[in-house]
Order: structure tokens, then sequence, then C-alpha cells
């Protein structure tokens, strides 16, 4: 049974203050250690006391009912995840409090208090009722990230409509396939958005899209850029027109606590999409308990995470999470370099930032360009920092620790996936000793183990699969459409019939769990299965190293050889003796079998809109052979083009 080897290991140790701990909602490793224990009696006990948090209509006659691998959670039970989001806030001192502190890329800024959301998502629910939206349709939005986009997608829940949200990123073909995969009646869109200081034509790309998607009878368009656009009079809508003089007055429809609430597509690193479904009940359970304690939020947090909306990041922890939970959160419209490297610290120090909340692609591209933006501002009001997304490194992580987080703030390292909904496996911020890179242990509730192919677990420090055993709550409920896909991608990979999540990952021997990238990125060089974290960490580690993607590619000699993307601090030349350190670096940190055989330098790397890096194209470019596979949310087509044209010097 292969299963990977793991040669990197990492031996700094962060706790947190005394002064988080004692403050902390789980204080102390012996709480945490009280509470796993309580929930891994009975995960279902757990998640059950957890749901009761929420605002129910009628309460749940079934915990779980699990048919694998097909689950139902809170079955029998009914609520409205926008009541839960707004309403309940209403009567009490949050009514007047900001929920959603905005600005957008050129500057302008809103805020939106609790009071101010629920009139603006009543109004567009009943908007949207009278455009024949009914419980059970699909609705496409497609938006900057504004306000409106949390209005549209609370919008849709309040009254039962599914939101698929696409991303302001992605091309009018994107576009069009989601919308046709949904069938979905209608698009909420924007004449434009602002993104690096020019303006990306949504409405534009709407036009082209819709052509082509006769399931669409209505678009409605937020003016935002002010730019020029086509109109089609028996389709399109003004935004602003829609609401006018629209009632406030909409009650949430209480629904089912499996009503799919919305369906969103996983990022494209591995291969082609999948249209993810996600349930209300369940879904929101597991993402409010998860804000509310992996992030410690309290009342007074400003809280911002920085993903899009159009990511399941900023589906939960951006809108639902924290709104479910009455917190105040921080919404940026555009790119973090622009107009300069320190924006985003700009805006922790203006609005005072408590939490914060990104992924490490942008870390390692701020650490790229350079302390010195950071060090313009005051950053002093942090107090907890996270990651998702990819892999962290621990050179990346100790930088954030200590460059943003002035080495007093706890970082938690939260892996998870557009499938899971909400955070998995994190350290719990006030208990939980860090080891940079490691995102430590599951969730109380959560049964993740790491195995080999026949589903027996490895033993420590042994590479293996990452499985999840048991069903959890914010568990996807399928792939829109498509059983037999849903059955095969995550269900039949490892024996049993146990939740694959396509990751590698070992557990160390103090329990602690390390995720290694995707099963499909490990490399086999004379036997040995290396993770392509690993060696790209080692390549971190150098000093004027800011970030590494390594692949295999065809040996005749070893069955793969290693290349290595590499790309330099912005101040930092390339040359060949830089790749001789380079290549001395590795074998120094994992052994010579990690020694890359070829060292390519590249300004960037190429990456999914949502900032992963694609090793499959890498793997494609390193063979020398054209690239074939999917490239539909690839960011930037000029990088891929680039690569191919420069071979190894
Ligand atoms: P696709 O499924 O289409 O290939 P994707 O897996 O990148 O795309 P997402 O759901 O956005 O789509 O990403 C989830 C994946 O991101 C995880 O499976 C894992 O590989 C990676 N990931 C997320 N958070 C972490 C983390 N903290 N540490 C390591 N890896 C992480
Ligand atoms: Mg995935």
């Amino acid at each position: 049974m292969a299963t990977i080897d793991s040669l990197l290991k990492e031996k700094r140790r962060f706790s947190p203050s005394t002064e988080f701990a004692q403050k902390a909602r789980i204080s102390g490793e012996a709480a945490a250690s009280k509470l796993r224990a309580l929930a891994a009696k009975s995960p279902e006990k757990f998640w059950d006391s957890a749901a009761k948090d929420l605002l129910w209509a009628k309460p749940w006659k079934k915990t779980l009912v699990w048919k694998p691998p097909f689950a139902q959670w809170f079955v029998g039970g009914k609520l409205n995840l926008s009541a839960n989001c707004l309403d309940r806030h209403l009567d009490g001192p949050r009514r007047n409090k900001a929920a959603i502190l905005w600005e957008g890329e050129p500057g302008d800024r809103r805020t939106l208090t609790y009071q101010e959301l629920h009139y603006e998502v009543c109004r567009f629910a009943n908007a949207l009722k009278s455009l024949g939206v009914e419980k059970g349709d699909r609705v496409a939005i497609y938006l900057p990230q504004v306000p409106e986009a949390a209005v549209a997608m609370l919008a849709c829940a309040r009254i039962g409509a599914t939101h698929s949200v696409v991303f302001g990123g992605f091309s009018s073909d994107a576009l069009r396939d989601r919308i046709l995969d949904a069938q979905a009646k209608v698009v909420v869109t924007a004449d434009g958005g602002y993104r690096k200081g020019a303006v990306v034509p949504l409405k534009e790309n709407v036009d082209k899209a819709v052509v082509q998607t006769p399931c669409v009878k209505k678009v409605v368009v937020l003016k935002r850029a002010g730019c020029k656009v086509d109109w089609n009079d028996g389709r399109d809508v003004w935004w602003a027109d829609l609401v006018h003089g629209r009632s406030a007055v909409c009650p949430a429809e209480p629904l089912d606590s499996e009503h799919p609430l919305f369906i969103l597509y996983t990022s494209g690193t591995t291969g082609k999409p999948k249209g993810v479904v996600h349930s209300t009940g369940g879904y929101l359970t597991q993402v409010a308990w998860t804000t509310k304690h992996v992030f410690d939020l309290r009342e007074e947090d400003t809280y911002w995470c920085t993903a899009d909306v159009g990511w399941v990041t900023g589906h939960s922890y951006v809108v639902f999470g924290p709104l479910a939970n009455g917190a105040t959160t921080v919404m940026y419209e555009g790119a973090p370099l622009y107009p300069h490297p320190d924006r985003f610290w700009a805006i922790v120090e203006r609005l005072r930032v408590s939490i914060f909340y990104t992924a490490p692609t942008a870390i390692r591209t701020f650490v790229r360009f350079g302390d010195e933006w950071p060090k313009k501002h005051d950053l002093s009001s942090l107090r907890l920092l996270g990651t998702v997304g990819e892999p962290i490194n621990p050179e990346a992580w100790l930088w954030y620790q200590k460059v943003i987080g002035g080495g007093k703030c706890p970082i938690v390292d939260t892996w998870w996936q557009t499938e899971t909904g909400a955070i998995m496996i994190s350290p719990l911020p006030g208990a939980t000793q860090t080891k940079p890179g490691s995102a430590t242990f599951p969730l109380p509730g959560i049964v993740a183990e790491v195995v080999d192919k026949a589903g027996e677990p490895v033993p420590a420090e042994q590479g293996g699969y990452l499985v999840i055993r048991k069903p959890w709550p914010s568990m996807l409920r399928g792939i829109y459409g498509d059983p037999e896909r849903f059955k095969q991608q995550y269900f039949s990979q490892v024996a049993g019939g146990t939740y694959f999540t396509g990751d590698g990952s070992r557990i160390d021997k103090d329990g602690y769990l390390w995720v290694l990238g995707r099963i499909d990125d490990v490399i086999n060089v004379a036997g040995h299965r290396l993770s392509t974290m690993e060696v790209e960490s080692a390549l971190v580690s150098h000093p004027v190293v800011a970030e590494a993607a390594v692949v295999g590619r065809p040996d005749e000699m070893k069955g793969q050889g290693i290349t290595a993307f590499v790309t330099l601090e912005a101040k930092q030349a390339p040359s060949d003796r830089i790749k001789d350190e380079l290549r001395a670096h590795v074998v120094k940190a994992i052994g010579a079998i990690a020694r890359p055989d070829e060292i390519r330098f590249t300004d960037s790397l190429p990456k999914t809109r949502s900032g992963k890096i694609m090793r499959r194209l890498l793997r494609e470019v390193a063979a020398g052979q054209g690239v074939k596979g999917d490239t539909t949310t690839l960011e930037d087509f000029s990088i891929l083009a680039k690569l191919q044209s420069t071979d190894e010097e």
C-alpha cells in the first residue's frame, strides 16, 4: 500500500499567551480535552447541542439520518438562515451595531447596521418574488465584493431560493456553464466592479453568457462602476428600480433543515470544478459554531476574512458565520496590492481589526514585497490570525506570526474544503499549542483519520490519505445533478466507504495533523513517495525564496524527477549560483532524495482564481507537453504561456 514518505520535521512550538487563554471561549488545554472527549463519545450529541444555539421555527425529530453516502441532519426541523443572521439580532442592542463594514477598491466606504441590512434583504427578497422567483428556484449571483452580494445571498435564503454565487473574476464561459448546470432563473449582477484599478465588465460578461442560457428569465443589474452597458428591455432590470418603493416586510420562510441553501463550485485545482450542494440547518450549525470557537469571536470584535464571496470561505466566514453570531464583518472589494502592497494593513489600522483571516497565497505575496509595507501601519489591534486554502509553509507562518501578529496573536491554520462547508481541522486558539505548518487537531465532533488505501490507519509520522470517518453537519449533500460523481469522487477511492478528502496527511507522534497537499500531486522518486508541500516548504525556508511549486516529471532512471518552479523575493535577481544554493538547501532540510533536478525561476505561478497553485498544469509544462487539462479556473493565462516558452536555460 503506497503511502507518503514524510521527511520534513518542524520543531518550533507556540502557545497562546496566558492573557489570551484566560479570556478565551475555550480556555486552556484541559477545557479543550474535556470538550473533545465529550464530543468523541457522541459527535451527534455534540452537534445536537450546537444546533440549539440557532433559532428554529420547528424543532427537529432526529439529529442524524445516515444512509451512506447520504447524510441528513436535524431531520424534521425547520429554520431560516436569514432569520438566524438578521431577525434574531434586532430586538436587542445589536440592532444598531455594524453588521458589515465595507470598503470599495476606489476608497468609497459604507456601513450597514443589522437593522439596515435586514431592511435591504427584505426589500430584495420581495423584489425577487416579484420576478417570479419561488422556493426551490436557483438564482445565480455574479457580483463584485459589495454589500449587495450579501444582501442577495440572504434574500435568496429568506424565500428559500437556492443561490449559486459565481466569482466576479470568472469569464462569461465559466458563468454560462454554472448558470446552465444549476438552471438558474435569475442572474444578479452589476454593471462592473473594480479590480486592480480597472473596471471588470460584469454586465457585458452576463450578456454574452445568457445568450446561451434559455433558463434565465431576468437579469438584475446593480449600478456599481457607472460604466456603459447594453440593455435588453424585456430581460434586464436595474436593482435600484426593482427595490424602489418595495415593502420591507418579508417574513422569513421556515425551511426544512435539509433545504438546499446553495450550490458552489470547487476551485478547480485538481480538475473540472464540482458543483457542491449545501443544506440549511446542518450547514449553519457547524458554520456558526466554528466561527464562534475557532476565531474566539466576541461581541466587540472587528472581524475580517479577506476571501471573496465567490468562494466557500466567503460564504461561510465573510457572510453567514459572522452574521449568525451577530458580529461585525469587514468586506473589501478589491485587490490586496492596490494601489500599494499595504492596502490590507491600512484597512486593519483604520477599522482596528481584531481578527484577521486570509490565505497562504496572500501571505507569501506580502513576504515577497517586504516588511516595510506592514511596518507603515499600527497593527496592534489584531489579537487572532487565521489561514485557509493551502498548506502554509512554516516560514510563511512564522512571518505572519511575527510581522503581522506582532508575536502575540495565536494563528489558526484551518483545514477544510468547499465540500466540508465549514472548518474541520484547526487549533482552538485559547488552548492548542501550535506548530507552524500543522492544522493541529480535528475539531470536537469531527472524526478525521490518516489511512492507507485499504482504509487502515497508518502509523504515526507516516503519510497517507486524509479521510473523515463520520458524517458532519455541514457536509456536502451531493454534487448538483450528479449523484454518481458524488459517490465516485468521495466515497470510492479509499476502501470501506469512508469520505476521502483528496488530500494527503500525516499525524506526528504528538498527534498533530500535517496536510501534505493533494494525493494527485505526490511525486514518486526512485520508490519514495514525496509530498510536494515538504519540498516547497524547504525551498521557501531559504531567505531569497518567496514561493515555490514542485512537480514530478518523467525520468527514465528514477521514475520521476523533481522540477521546482521558484519565485524569488522582489529584490533578488535569479542566477545559477542561487540554483546551486537552493539544491543544497533542500538536501540539507530533507535529504538527497528530494534534490530538485531542475529549477526554473518565474515571476508568478499559475493559480486558480482562489489563489491556489495549479500543479497539474505545471506538471504538463515540466514534461514539455502542451497543456491539456481544464483551465477554466486559471487566473492568468499569460503565466502559462511564459512558462512554456522559457525552457530551462
Ligand atoms: P478542486 O476540488 O476543484 O480541485 P480545491 O480542492 O482547491 O479545488 P477548495 O474546496 O477551494 O477547492 O479547496 C479545498 C482544498 O484546499 C483542500 O482539499 C486542501 O487541499 C486545501 N486546503 C484548504 N485549507 C488548507 C489548510 N489549512 N492546509 C492545507 N490545505 C488546505
Ligand atoms: Mg478539492
